[in-house]
This record gives C-alpha cells, structure tokens and sequence, in this order.
C-alpha cells in the first residue's frame, strides 16, 4: 500500500491542471505496473480520445478515435469491469486484432470510475521484464484508478470554479471586466493609494450618437461596435490598466499610479484611435466617424473616496458631451 500511497501524492500537486494530471496519472500507472506503455482514454460522447501517453508516439495516436463499446479500452469503458489478458494469443477475444507495436501480448485496461459512472479508461502494456501482468498488477492498477478518478474529478471542479469566476467579472458581449470588477479593482487602488501616497485616475468614455447607429444601422452593427471598440481600448492601454464595460456603451479605465496629465494622453491616444479605426464605415449615419466623449477624475485631488471619484468623472464626461462630444475633459471645479 505504501508504493500506491506514494503515487496517489503525485496526482495532487496536478490538480489545478488537468493536462498535467493526464500526464501524471499515466507516467505513475505505467511505473506502478513496472511497464513501458501506457495511455489514458476519456470519453467525448461517444468516442474515447486518448489524452495522454507514456512510450508510444504521440503524434501518431492523436488523432485516434474509440468508439466506446469496441476494442479493448471501448469494451472496457463499456462493461466497466477491469479487464487482463496475460497472453493475447491464448485469449479469446475476438473484438481484438493483434497490433504488432507491442512487445509482449499481456497487458491490463481499468475503468476510471467515478460513483457509478465510468469517467474513462487507463491502459497499461509491456512489462519492463517482458513478463505477464498478474493478478495483482491488476489490482494495483484498479487501486490507483481509483484515486485517479477522484483526482480527475476534483480537476474538473477546479477548472469549471476558475470558469465561473471568470464568468462573473466578465462582460459576454466584449469579454472585458464588469462592472462589479472595476468595483473590486477600485477598492484595492483606493486603499494601496492611500497607504502608499499614489495617485490614480479614472476615466469613463461613452460612444456618441450610440443610439443614431442603432437605429441606422441595427443592434448587430451597434454590437459590433461595442466590441470592436473594446479592442481598440484594450490595445492601446498600458498593461497595468483596467478596462471595464460600466454599462451600455459606457467604459471606465482605471490607470493606477497615474497622475491626471498622464491619464489624460492615454485617454486622448484611446480617443483618437477609436475615432480613426471606425471612420466612414456606416454609409447610413449621418457623420463619418464613430467618437467617444470622455471624463476623468483623479485621486486624490478630484476625490478621496470611489462615490466621489466615480461621480467627479461623470461630470467631466458630461461635461465633454456638453461641449460637443468627441473630447477629453478632466475634472476641475471650474467645469461644475
Ligand atoms: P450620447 O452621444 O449623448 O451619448 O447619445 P447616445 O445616443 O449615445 O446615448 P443614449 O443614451 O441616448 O443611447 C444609448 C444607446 O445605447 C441606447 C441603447 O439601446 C444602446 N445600447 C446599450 N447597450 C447596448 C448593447 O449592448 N448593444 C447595442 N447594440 N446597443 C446598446
Ligand atoms: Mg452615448
Ligand atoms: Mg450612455
């Protein structure tokens, strides 16, 4: 039990990864059962694919496909009972055809088995000594597929967790932050900023004459622009920067230890990119180019708390779009 115990301990440092623990579980069963060959299969639907391999080519199996219930580790996945053939000549299985890249004819296939469900299969083949499995290889394999399968499942979990959190602070349409990130965002850089005497700014941009390009030409054309719009902004900020849809066409940037004439050139180089990527692209609109109005407030001179910053840079949004639109206004008290 010691030796299962020790393979058991590789399988959690992988967790968080399942191509890793593909890997892993394979190169572990394959040491277990002293053996040169071994492959993990799970399913697809119908189909086994093989996820990983230990002694055999990668690139010539990758694009092999099991139908589960035919062959050996379909059958397996199938019955989900364990299967060992000690020598491939005497058994009688008639689903199989002898492959002439093995060594040895004895080999062992276990289910992944998961409550009652099998969850895929892990194949194992010629013994270093060129010896028959035995009995107890088997066991010892189930043992460890038993493990295998808890670990995989756990892999799961970690990755569809990491998903859902993703899902939560993105925005589907643009695949930016959202605004319940920016609020998170903001907190940090608010407290950093304050512990550390930094400054930051927050910038907020809203598409002019928005609703005009919907009603011209049509929500699908307004979504387009909305997300090409967020590339454009994504790809001209610094990497410290954090993009968000705020709301409808509305965005905020926020740029840590940035001072407001600094935030303003980043702002105005987003601006004018916008402005120059999607200029007479809609015949049906009654201006050539698509704009942005922008408002920026800084920290800590336009405000000491998020409510009074987010507020101060609405103004100075609104202020832009007061003005004519298609600018950047920072805030001051002068502009109220
Ligand atoms: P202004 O220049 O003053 O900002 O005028 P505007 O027309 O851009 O602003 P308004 O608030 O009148 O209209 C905003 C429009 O944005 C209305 C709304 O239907 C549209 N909108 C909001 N979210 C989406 C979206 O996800 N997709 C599309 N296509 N349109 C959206
Ligand atoms: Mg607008
Ligand atoms: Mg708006």
């Amino acid at each position: 039990m010691g030796v299962l115990n020790t393979a058991a301990a590789k399988l959690t440092p992988q967790l968080h990864s399942p191509y890793d623990l593909y890997e892993t579980i394979v190169d572990t069963a394959t040491g277990l059962l002293m053996a040169e060959k071994g492959s993990l299969m799970l399913p697809e639907e119908d189909i086994l694919l093989i996820k990983a391999v230990k002694g055999i080519n990668k690139w010539l199996i990758q694009d092999i496909k099991i139908k589960t219930g035919e062959g050996i580790a379909g059958k397996v996945f199938k019955n989900g009972e364990p299967l060992l053939v000690k020598d491939i000549e005497k058994a009688e299985l008639p689903y199989i055809k002898l492959k002439r890249h093995y060594k040895t004819g004895s080999f062992a296939s276990v289910p992944l088995k998961f409550a009652s469900e099998t969850i895929g299969v892990i194949n194992i083949s010629d013994k270093i000594t060129g010896d028959e499995f035995t009995e107890q290889d088997l066991n010892l394999l189930n043992y460890f597929a038993s493990y295998a399968s808890i670990a995989l499942n756990v892999s799961y979990c970690y990755v569809l967790a990491e998903q859902m959190k993703e899902l939560s602070i993105t925005d589907p349409l643009t695949g930016l932050f959202n605004r319940r990130y920016l609020q998170e965002r903001f907190t940090e850089e608010l407290h950093r900023s304050e512990r550390y005497n930094f400054a930051f700014s927050l910038a907020m941009f809203d598409i002019d004459n928005f609703k005009i390009l919907n009603d011209t030409e049509g929500h699908l054309a307004g979504d387009s622009v909305l997300k090409e719009i967020s590339s454009i902004a994504r790809e001209h900020l610094r990497i410290n920067d954090v993009l968000c849809r705020y709301g409808g066409e509305e965005f905020a940037i926020l740029m840590p230890q940035t001072k407001k004439e600094e935030s303003f050139m980043v702002a105005e180089r987003i601006r004018n990119n916008i402005r120059g990527s999607l200029a007479h692209r809609y015949k049906k609109l009654p201006h050539p180019y698509i704009t942005v109005s922008m408002g920026i407030a800084s920290f800590p001179d336009d405000g000491k708390g998020i409510n009074e910053l987010i507020k101060n840079t609405d103004t100075a949004l609104y202020k832009a779009k007061s003005m004519g639109k298609d600018r950047t206004i920072t805030y001051s008290r002068e502009i109220t």
